[in-house]
């Protein structure tokens, strides 16, 4: 051939850059059998590389690879095989269009699918999925075709019934996305799920009769709650319907593949109808809580549409544990959450593949491609600290995001879910209308997720019956939508009709099932058959209920044990080559062991983890450079210099110890902070940490502070053990590296939800953390952890202060001063105690005593009396800190200072003057600012 045509061929040709996905499946084709693609295509994948001469299955990005050097280097790279072409017979043409419109279906056909239940989304022509696009006609109907990989259940079919399959498979109720996945495996798996049975397998009776069922209860309880309480708000599931019966299929399909637990998170639209009709809460309580009835057990409690939610559920693969986690307003924010919550359960479980454990999240069509913190899980998902073995994700996709309704108002891509492409994750839509093809998608999205052990999401295509909520007037807004909606058929109808017509059920029959269900709501008792008694689930946490911060414990540890320990921690293979700063700093931890050195404060909290595993209680420890610690202090995992692998001393103390995970997370506060809370609230067992790389980063995840660290137990009455470690302190490092911002957490602080701890010693971290692991209380630590403490020469201590298992909440005076010439008191928490000791010794001051409060919340009143009594002759009190006056602890703690100092003393403030911004840029203006702050609280001057 000319070389000219040859050249035309190859650019027009199929293997130019956009076909590559069909030269693929062409050659998956011939892979299964060579004979199903045309001479000229098994002349070319005849000459790929064979293994002792058998065609193995490359790579595909190397078949791709192999096929754009060809097409790049021209014809002559082909050796001689005849391209397909026109010069080919035409059957030989038309085989390969027709395997090219099977691959326009598999990758296209979603956009013309039968999704919007209203019928209003305008859908795009699609001129790939049409027979002339490929050069093929109704005239070719009954010619005869060979279906490559399209996995029927035969090899071979006329063309009109293919055409008919193709659209059967991919153009009615589902739209299936996942030809973006690039794992051969999983794409042929999802094609031979939907293309066996043409996206539509048989329901028998009981089935059908059971998704009924689902649609009578859903639609039930929202026209029940509709007529009782007129006008209340209760984020009606209506035009949703379908969810009931999906959601009760999920689970009893997720017990029946070995499933013990399902946690599932979700907004507020639907919840009171899923609490009701899938977990089973009582009607009557609900409706108790409508009245505005409470039993006060949850101290200030939340409205009924956060309200989580815990029961037992039977299956036929055995009793499976629901969870409902308690969600905020905050859209999306509970995914994490949920996934944090999961991975303690399976982790409890001893299970590594997730299947013990299922997540479902459910998300708003808005929200999902709106809110950042839903990319940060799909980000999460396959990494080694957070993954979960993949989470189904089920949109309820009303078509409008609170008034938004025009598509692009809210969002910049096709389809609400396009975010999940970042993870390869299959997408089905769905017309909620169709309760089958929903059942179907919700089986096969559920055995996706246990086949490959990754997310999956079900686009469940609805619309909203009645706005935002029952008190909007949608029309306002959307008023095409709502003259649609107000005539449109509720599922529970379309479907019973449909059943009806099949000689399944009798119309009388559909009407006695709607009567029995509401009168089971008049009787108040529950309505789900399948809900059992709690007894599945898998923690205790009443040793943790009803205890004060004075509770009993005992955090000493002898000082015999803690050397063993210590040299544990410091042990590592031979083989294991440190890099040489690490194997410096370990030969100096070896000496604190000896008692050569005085113990820092990476060794120390190295120590406290070691005495935590050694006790047998777990640890999890994830942040932003937490192996080895931001500021290269902490050292806990250790990686070999020669070969890259790690070695965690802390994993090898002694057989049968706790089990201790780090990890560096991925970059993000928000879900990563939600995911430890969600471990934290599942896990009471595990001491369980999170740590910033500079505290202020932690306002990446105000979110997860304000809706449920700090106020998670006051409204839903779940404890969190959770550890935050913020490095704090003024260093020069700038406004944004300075600040953890300790007044926002002070702020917060109320109704005894958490302690705010400025540890200002190795042996106060130690005995702080071993504090929150051993005192069986389960309460959030908010940490200001230093920085340049880590290697202050004062800041060490011995094994003796360790070994007290005291942490001190106030530290008074270390220095020999004499009591009566003590003339004024300085308090202070944190680095800046170390400058204002330095000053006064420097400057040989012996009228200053200066004294720490080392947890500001809850505030050490009695400890601090007791100081203030030894000092009840001074009346010249201080407070000092680093922060400018408007932040740190001033505002929110001096009305403590001022209640515990002696009567009649004055407290005065040293610290920065008041500052939008944390800290100054500038080296020189931060040395004399902070000069003049250690003067301000050192000195007194003539005449004050
Ligand atoms: P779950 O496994 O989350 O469904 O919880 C089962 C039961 O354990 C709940 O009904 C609560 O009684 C209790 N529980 C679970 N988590 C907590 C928590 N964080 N704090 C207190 N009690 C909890």
């Amino acid at each position: 051939m000319h070389n000219s045509v040859m050249k035309a061929w190859w650019d027009s040709s199929h293997m130019a850059g956009s076909n590559a996905a069909y030269v693929e499946e062409l050659y998956e084709t011939y892979l299964e059998n060579p004979l199903n693609v045309s001479d000229s295509w098994k002349a070319i994948f005849d000459e790929l590389p064979k293994v002792e001469g058998v065609t193995v299955e490359a790579n595909h990005t190397s078949i791709r690879d192999s096929f754009r050097k060809m097409a790049a280097l021209g014809p002559s790279a082909r050796m001689g095989a005849p391209p397909p072409s026109a010069g080919d017979s035409s059957g030989d043409v038309k085989q390969v269009k027709v395997l090219q419109l099977i691959n326009a279906y598999r990758f296209r056909g979603h956009q013309h699918a039968n999704l919007d239940p209203l019928g209003l989304w305008k859908q795009e022509r699609v001129r790939d999925l049409e027979l002339s696009f490929h050069n093929l006609s109704e005239a070719d109907f009954d010619v005869i075709y060979s279906l490559g990989s399209y996995a029927v259940g035969k090899e071979k079919m006329p063309l009109g019934e293919l055409f008919k399959s193709l659209n059967h498979t991919y153009c009615g109720s589902i739209g299936s996305e996942y030809m973006h996945i690039t794992d051969t495996e999983q794409k042929r798996w999802i094609q031979h799920y939907l293309e066996s049975v043409e996206a539509k397998p048989t329901f028998d009776r009981n089935a059908k009769l059971k998704i009924l069922k689902g649609l009578v209860a859903a639609d039930g309880m929202e026209k029940y709650l509709g007529n009782k309480f007129t006008g209340a708000k209760r984020f009606s599931l209506e035009g949703g319907d379908a969810l009931v019966p999906m959601l009760k299929g999920l689970i009893c399909a997720a017990g029946e593949s070995g499933a013990k637990e399902v946690v599932l998170g979700m907004a507020h639209r639907g919840r009171l109808n899923v609490l009701v009709n899938v977990l089973g809460k009582n009607p009557s309580v609900l409706f108790d809580e409508f009245a505005g009835k409470h039993d006060g057990t949850l101290g200030a409690g939340d409205v009924k549409y956060h309200a989580g939610f815990s029961s037992d559920f039977a299956t036929d693969g055995g009793n499976v544990h629901l969870a409902l986690a308690f969600n905020p307003s905050h859209l999306e924010i509970v995914n994490p959450v949920v996934m944090g919550s999961v991975r303690a359960r399976q982790a409890r479980r001893n299970c590594v593949n997730g299947s013990a454990v299922v997540p479902i999240t459910i998300h708003g069509d808005a929200a999902i491609v709106g809110q950042g913190v839903v990319q940060e899980t799909f980000n999460m998902s396959q990494t080694r600290g957070f993954s979960v073995g993949g989470t189904v994700r089920i949109v309820i996709n009303n078509q409008v995001g609170f008034t938004t309704s025009k598509i692009e108002d809210a969002r910049s891509t096709q389809y609400c879910t396009d975010i999940a492409k970042m993870v390869q994750a299959p997408i089905f839509h769905v017309n909620a209308d169709d309760p089958e093809a929903v059942s179907f998608v919700t089986k096969l999205a559920l055995d996706y997720r246990n086949t490959f052990k990754r997310d999956v999401v079900i686009d469940l295509v609805c619309y909203r019956r009645h706005g935002h909520n029952e008190a909007d007037e949608p029309s306002a807004t959307q008023p095409l939508m709502y003259k649609k909606i107000k005539k449109h058929p509720v599922a529970r109808q379309i479907y019973a009709d449909q059943l009806i017509a099949q000689g399944i059920i009798e119309k009388y029959e559909v009407e006695k099932m709607i009567s029995d269900y509401r009168a089971a709501l008049d009787h108040g008792a529950c309505v789900v058959e399948e809900w059992r008694p709690m007894t599945a689930h898998s923690v205790d946490w009443s040793p943790y209920l009803g205890h004060d911060w004075d509770v009993d414990y005992d955090g000493s540890v002898s000082k015999e044990r803690l050397v063993e320990l210590g040299q544990s921690i410091t042990s590592f293979p031979e083989s294991h080559i440190l890099h040489s700063r690490i194997n410096k700093l370990y030969n100096d931890r070896v000496s604190m062991i000896k008692g050569e050195r005085m113990i820092d404060w990476g060794m120390a909290e190295n120590l406290a983890y070691a005495t935590i595993l050694d006790y047998g209680s777990d640890i999890r420890f994830t942040g932003q450079d937490s192996g080895r610690g931001t500021f290269f202090h902490r050292h806990s995992v250790l990686h070999n210099q020669t070969d890259a692998s790690t070695y965690i001393p802390l994993q090898h103390l002694r057989a049968g110890q706790g089990e201790i995970e780090i990890y560096d997370s991925v970059l993000s506060e928000a879900a990563v902070m939600a995911f430890e809370y969600g471990f934290a609230t599942a896990e009471p067992g595990t001491l369980t940490i999170w740590e910033a790389q500079f505290g202020d980063f932690a306002n990446g995840a105000q979110v997860v502070f304000d809706q449920f660290l700090s106020s998670g137990e006051a409204k839903w009455g779940r404890l969190c053990g959770l550890t935050v470690l913020l490095p704090h302190g003024y260093e020069g490092q700038g406004p944004e590296h300075s600040s953890a911002r300790l007044e926002r957490f002070l702020q917060l602080c109320a109704d005894h939800n958490w302690q705010v701890c400025v540890p200002s010693t190795p042996a106060q971290v130690y005995n702080m953390l071993r504090r929150q692991a051993v005192r069986p209380m389960r309460k959030p630590l908010i940490v200001m952890s230093p920085k340049s403490l880590l290697r202050h020469p004062l800041a060490v201590s011995s094994i003796d202060d360790l070994s007290t298992g005291i942490f001190y909440n106030v530290i008074d005076e270390i220095d020999e001063l004499t009591l009566e010439k003590v003339s004024r008191v300085v308090m202070c928490s944190g680095k800046v105690y170390y400058d204002l000791l330095e000053q006064r010794r420097e400057n040989e001051l012996n009228n200053v005593a200066i004294v720490r409060i080392e947890q500001l919340y809850p505030f050490p009143s009695k400890e601090l009396e007791a100081v203030a009594t030894k000092y009840a002759h001074v009346s010249d009190w201080v407070w000092c800190q680093e922060e400018p006056q408007n932040q740190g602890a001033w505002y929110s703690s001096q009305h403590h200072f001022r209640n515990t100092i002696p009567q009649g003393a004055t407290l005065a403030y040293a610290g920065r003057e008041a500052s939008a911004s944390p800290a100054v840029g500038y080296i020189t203006v931060h040395n004399q600012q902070q000069k003049a702050l250690v003067e301000n609280a050192l000195i007194i001057k003539q005449g004050t």
